[in-house]
C-alpha cells in the first residue's frame, strides 16, 4: 500500500469510530520544535549531568526526596527547552477528533501540558504535567505556566514543604488511576487503536497496541521511524503526526 492509500484506509477507518484510543509521546510535539527526548530524561542522552550523575539518577524520586535542589536543576532545564513552544496541529486534530467521539481517550506520556492546553476531552497524562506542581507534604497544588521567578527548590506557601512538579519521576510508580481509566477504556471495548508519535519503549504504552491488534481492533501507528509494534499494527503511515492528522482530517471533511 503507498502512503496515500494508507490514508485513505485510516480515514475511513477514523469515520466509523466511535471509541479511539490514542495513545501519543514526544514526536508530537517535535512539531513544536520540542526534543524527542526519551522519557524525561533523553535531552541528556547518554551524558553524564553537571552534577556528575546520569540523569535518570539526578531525575529519580528518591533524589527528589533527598537532594531535591539536584532534580530541580534539571526539572528547570527541561522547561526551560519547553518555554515558549506552543501545541500545534497534531495536539488540535486529536483534540477535535475526541471531542467528535465522546467515548475516545487520549493516553500521553508527554509533559508538556499540549493536550491539556487544547482542551482535549478525556485525557490522562500518565507522566504527569510539568506545569502541575504539588506540595509533598500537604499535597496541595497549583498550575504555572512556567518556572520563571520560581525559588528553586521552592517551598509550599501554606507549610513549607517541599514542592515538586507532578511528574513521575525515575523509579516513581505511574499514577494508578490513570492506568485504571485505560484499562476500563479497553474493557469497555474500542474500535481503533492509534498510536502517535511515541517510540513505544515502555510496556503501558506498546500494551494496548498488541493488545488490540490481537482482538482484531484496527491498529495504525504515525511515527516517522519503526518501533516494536510496527510489525504488530494494521496500518502504519511513516511521517510526522501533524502531516498525518492533517491528511487524515482533510479526508474526513471531504467525505471521501
Ligand atoms: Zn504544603
Amino acid at each position: 500500500m503507498s502512503d496515500t492509500e494508507t490514508l485513505d484506509a485510516v480515514a475511513a477507518l477514523v469515520r466509523q469510530a466511535r471509541r479511539i484510543l490514542i495513545i501519543t509521546g514526544a514526536g508530537l510535539s517535535a512539531d513544536s520544535g520540542l526534543p524527542t527526548y526519551r522519557g524525561i530524561g533523553g535531552l541528556y542522552d547518554d551524558k553524564l549531568t553537571d552534577h556528575g550523575m546520569p540523569i535518570e539518577k539526578a531525575l529519580s524520586g528518591q533524589m527528589m526526596a533527598n537532594r531535591p535542589e539536584v532534580s530541580w536543576t534539571y526539572l528547570t532545564q527541561i522547561e526551560a527547552n519547553c518555554r515558549g513552544a506552543q501545541p500545534n496541529a497534531a495536539h488540535h486534530a486529536i483534540a477535535r477528533l475526541v471531542a467528535e467521539r465522546p467515548g475516545s481517550m487520549v493516553f500521553t506520556q508527554n509533559v508538556d501540558g499540549f493536550h491539556r492546553e487544547v482542551g482535549t476531552a478525556n485525557l490522562v497524562e500518565i507522566h504527569g504535567n510539568l506545569h502541575q506542581l504539588v506540595c509533598t507534604e500537604c499535597g496541595r497544588g497549583r498550575m504555572v505556566p512556567d518556572y520563571a521567578g520560581l525559588q528553586i527548590p521552592p517551598a509550599c506557601p501554606t507549610c513549607g514543604g517541599l514542592v515538586r512538579p507532578d511528574v513521575v519521576l525515575f523509579g516513581e510508580d505511574l499514577p494508578r488511576d490513570g492506568i485504571l481509566r485505560l484499562e476500563h477504556m479497553l474493557a469497555d471495548g474500542v474500535d481503533l487503536v492509534m498510536s502517535v508519535g511515541t517510540s513505544s519503549l515502555f510496556p503501558y504504552i506498546a500494551g494496548p497496541v498488541v493488545w488490540a491488534a490481537e482482538q482484531g481492533v484496527p491498529t495504525v501507528e504515525i511515527n516517522p521511524g519503526q518501533t516494536p509494534v510496527s510489525a504488530r499494527v494494521r496500518h502504519r503511515l511513516p511521517m510526522g503526526a501533524a502531516h498525518a492528522l492533517g491528511e487524515i482530517l482533510q479526508r474526513l471533511d471531504a467525505g471521501s
